[in-house]
């Protein structure tokens, strides 16, 4: 078993790793104070005199297959009802191939920009890509990074008084049956699993109650998680008064959905009564700065959440709100956007940010074994350097990430393994996919 020594890093978000640390059949066998070597022989050592070294990141939300129609002319200067409305009938066009490039590309972006576990949401089921999460599983083990990957679902079409088209519905029996083999086949509820399954009904405007308490039901049978869109805009806050008579997290208590199982996206338009009930429940917000700035939804009030005792994470969001998958520029949108929301320069540090893409996002996964660097977690590492210019200048490391606006790794670990060296994902051709990508994106413009 081979033994690696990370040297001297230039900072480390660690204490007692001053000196660096030692990575072992892939978890973190050491930390090594400043000045001191390594208790155990080493076989290879790694100089990181030049690198800043964070947790991976971990991405909460996104949605891998939007990045086939970011910026599209459709849909931008929209908000969240008329652009979904816009966009439904482009993505009933998704087939297996296109589906299969956009996650490739969206979980390399993720991992170029230091993200080492990526959650994603995908809820678009049309005829013939019945096996997308298979797809998805496939395409983050070749790749080698850790997925919670949601088997997400719509079953409430304008038909039946929902949002979305009946040609990107399913009916709930077919989600269900396919949430159960999909939990039997994938999902890994071990220590340093890299592949979970969450069960994740896409939003309150668009699934039946039934299905909501349902899918509630079989997490609990399985031990999965749950994830939904919640609390994204007044115009939700509308839909579930007018259709369902109550507000979305009276809502999601009817359904037996509050409770430390489930992580929200977004979570903007909540009272302060409602944040006091979701963090008595302990459930986790994703939040979402850059698509909640896009799309104009507003601010997630994440320090009342904390405060109240739920897990707050950090997502990216789907590539058509974004319209980027980049887990280090989020960090930076997360600092901004909690300034502003709460207009005080305290508010939200570089630290804060840093913690809400790791130790945050990793809670809202259930997950205690990635997120910090501490002897017997998970290997997952990024490492950023400061030889760009914009960097140029900068005195506290840790802040410039943040605030000189880092935008790729130079070096990403994931289980013990190197995924990204040279800021280039490892035995992928990056001209090819994207040539491919931009190839097959033409069918939704
Ligand atoms: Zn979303």
């Amino acid at each position: 078993m081979s033994r690696l020594f990370l040297k001297n890093p230039l900072a480390i978000l660690s204490s007692g790793a001053e000196g660096g640390l030692v990575v072992e059949d892939g978890r973190i066998a050491e930390l090594v104070p400043a000045g001191a070597a390594p208790l155990q022989p080493v076989d290879e050592t790694v100089d990181v005199s030049a690198h800043v070294v964070l947790p991976g990141l971990v991405n909460t939300h996104h949605h891998f297959y939007q990045t086939l129609t970011r910026a599209h002319p459709q849909a931008i200067d929209r908000e969240l009802f008329p652009w979904l409305k816009a966009l439904y009938p482009i993505w009933s066009r998704l087939e297996p191939e296109s589906f299969r490039l956009a996650t490739r590309l969206a979980l390399t972006e993720l991992l170029m920009s230091g993200c080492t576990t990526a959650a994603d949401h995908h809820y678009l089921f049309p005829g013939g890509l019945d096996d997308a999460i298979d797809i998805q599983v496939e395409e983050a083990a070749k790749l080698g990074i850790r997925v919670t990957l949601t088997r997400g679902s719509m079953d409430l079409s304008e038909k039946d008084g929902g949002l979305p088209p009946d040609s990107v519905v399913q009916d709930a029996d077919t989600i269900l049956a396919d949430s159960e083999r999909l939990i039997a086949r994938y999902h890994d509820r071990s220590e340093g699993a890299m592949t979970r399954i969450a069960l994740a009904p896409c939003s309150p405007f668009s699934v039946t109650k039934r299905l909501m308490i349902e899918s509630a039901a079989l997490a609990e049978q399985h031990d999965c998680r749950l994830h939904t869109h919640l609390g994204e805009t007044e115009d939700e806050n509308r839909f579930c008064e007018e259709v369902f008579g109550c507000r979305p997290v009276d809502y999601l208590e009817e359904v037996g959905w509050l409770g430390p199982r489930t992580w929200l996206a977004h979570g903007i338009h909540f009272t302060t009564e409602e944040c006091r009930r979701l963090g008595a429940h302990k459930v986790g917000v994703c939040h979402c700065p850059a698509s909640n700035a896009v799309l104009a939804s507003g601010f997630c009030p994440v320090n009342d959440l904390k405060a109240a005792g739920s897990p707050v994470g950090l997502g990216v969001d789907g590539s058509a709100s974004n319209d980027a998958s980049n887990m280090i520029e989020a960090v930076r949108h997360a600092l901004m956007v909690g300034r502003l929301n709460y207009r005080s320069a305290e508010a939200v540090t570089a630290r804060d940010a840093i913690q809400m893409a790791t130790e945050g996002s990793a809670a809202c996964l259930g997950r205690t074994d990635i997120g910090t660097i501490a002897v017997g977690m998970q290997a997952d590492l990024a490492l950023f350097n400061l030889d760009e210019l914009r960097f140029s200048g900068a005195h506290d490391p840790v802040a410039a990430l943040v605030l000189c606006g880092a935008t790729r790794a130079d070096r990403v670990m994931v289980k013990g393994e190197w995924r990204v060296v040279d800021g280039m994902p490892v035995g992928l051709d990056v001209a090819r996919l994207r040539a491919e990508h931009g190839a097959a994106a033409r069918r939704f413009a």
